[in-house]
Formats: structure tokens, sequence, C-alpha cells
């Protein structure tokens, strides 16, 4: 998967060109203030939390395609498997989009919300603890960053070391039988739609252009999954991304787009003023 960073360099161009022409809309005013450096790591995190977004999706997909088994919560499940099926890829682009969820997942821990104890998925530092157990139990090097932050504690990153072996043997293990073992390719239908609201626009001009759906696409056809599922980029009215098996669709709203580019926008604005 060399060509992810072809494709993430040349959307990084093209966002930068954007937000610095002379348009006046919404994204530029979101942007408007950082330094160069602050821009490019504003949009690589909104793009890796993207890419985090849609490979959750995806493991509700899986699960509901391939009807696998969960025991425990499927959210939990498709975290697991999300992360999962990232660090299985092996590549830079990918570890990144783990590392920068965690710190997703942190920041809006700390962001002051109360914690929603009945929602379906694990609280926010939950998740960003159960990723890094994960990460740190396939590559205690690469990730080491990730776990101090969060204050891993030592003897949990060496239990890591066991619990990722297992995860990975159990959810290769029940998707192994659904790989493709001939050179075809499922079919998927990628649509970006146009947003109805004008703040949304340039928005939706950059996250074509960032490809994430190509790239979830690109690691999808490996499995045989039925032609003609559905990845669709488009304005929801809420911040969201979401699997509906009905409409065999995984839906990226532009929302979540703009609120990570605006978080991180923020958060850099805010540092100075301090
Ligand atoms: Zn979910």
């Amino acid at each position: 998967m060399r060509r992810s960073f072809a494709i993430a360099a040349s959307f990084l161009m093209a966002f930068t060109a954007l937000a610095s022409s002379a348009r006046a809309d919404a994204l530029e005013d979101d942007l408007r203030g950082l330094s160069d450096e602050q821009l490019k790591s504003t949009v690589e995190f909104a793009f890796n939390n993207s890419l985090f977004f849609m490979f959750h999706e995806a493991g509700h997909m899986l699960i509901s395609e391939f009807d696998l088994p969960v025991l425990g919560r499927e959210e939990d499940a498709a975290d697991s498997l999300s992360s999962l099926l990232l660090l299985e890829m092996d590549d830079e682009t990918f570890d990144q989009a783990l590392v920068d969820s965690v710190d997703g997942w942190t920041f809006s821990a700390e962001s002051g919300q109360e914690p929603d104890l009945f929602d379906a998925h694990a609280l926010n530092q939950q998740r960003a603890f159960n990723m890094v157990c994960l990460m740190v139990g396939k590559d205690g090097e690469t990730f080491q960053e990730s776990a101090d932050d969060l204050d891993f504690p030592s003897d949990r990153r060496e239990q890591c070391v066991g619990e990722y072996r297992k995860a990975r043997k159990s959810w290769f293990g029940v998707l192994e039988p659904h790989l493709r073992d001939d050179d075809g390719q499922s079919s998927f239908e990628i649509h970006y739609l146009k947003p109805e609201s004008p703040e949304l626009a340039s928005y939706a001009d950059t996250f074509k252009e960032s490809q994430v759906l190509d790239l979830l696409k690109d690691v999808l056809v490996t499995y045989n999954l039925n032609d003609d599922i559905k990845l669709t980029a488009r304005e929801c009215g809420q911040s969201n991304a979401y699997w509906s098996s009905d409409d065999r669709e995984i839906t990226y709203c532009y929302e979540l787009w703009r609120e990570y580019t605006q978080f991180m926008a923020n958060y850099y604005r805010e540092e100075e003023t301090e």
C-alpha cells in the first residue's frame, strides 16, 4: 500500500491550496491564522481520524455482511477490528491514523463533556486505552509515545502483547474464509454527494480530494463481499459516520470532516492566546 503516501501528499497540497485561495468561505475562516505547519497538522488530524472512523464502520459492515460472531458489545468489536485492520496494513499512513484517533478520543474525553454511560460505545478514554493496548501489543516502539501520553503502565504494556496476538488470531481467523482466493474484485459504489449547505462546499471538495473512501475500498476489495456496497460521503445534518445494513451503505458525513478540522484549528488558536 505504498500508494497511500502519494495520495496523502497530493491531497495535502490540494487542501492547502484551497485553504489559502481567495475564496472567502467556511473552510478558509476555520483555518484562518494558522501557520503552514499548523495547517498541515490540522489537515492530517482530520484525515487520520476520518480514516479511523471509516475503518470502524467497515468493521460493522464486515460483521454484518459475513454474519461474524460478536461476543460482547459490537461497538467494542468494531473498534478492535478496525484497529487490527489498520495495524495489519504495516504502513505509516495507517499507523498515524491510529495515533491521531487515540488523540481524538483523548481530546474529546478532556473536552469537559459529561460522559454518556448509556451510550453503546465505550467511554472515549476507554476506547483510547483499548486501541493503544492493541497498538503497543503489536509494536511497542512505534507506538510508545501514544502509550506514554496515556501513562500506560508498563505491566499492562506487556500484557497487551498477548492480548494483541489473541485478538489478531481470533479476528483474522473468522475473516480468513472470506478472503478472496481469486484475482477478481468485488465492486463498490463510491459517491461524493454535493452538500446543500454552502459552508460545507469546500469541506466536500477537500474530502473528495483526500480519497478516504477510495483508500477504504482498496482494503476491502481483498474480501469476498457481495457486489455494490455503497461508500457515500454526504451532508447529514450531524457530525457522524454510520453503516446501514438495510441499504448496504457506509455513510461519511462532511460535518465530521469539518468538526475535526475546526477542533484542531481551535486547539492551535487557543494555544497561541494562552
Ligand atoms: Zn460503531
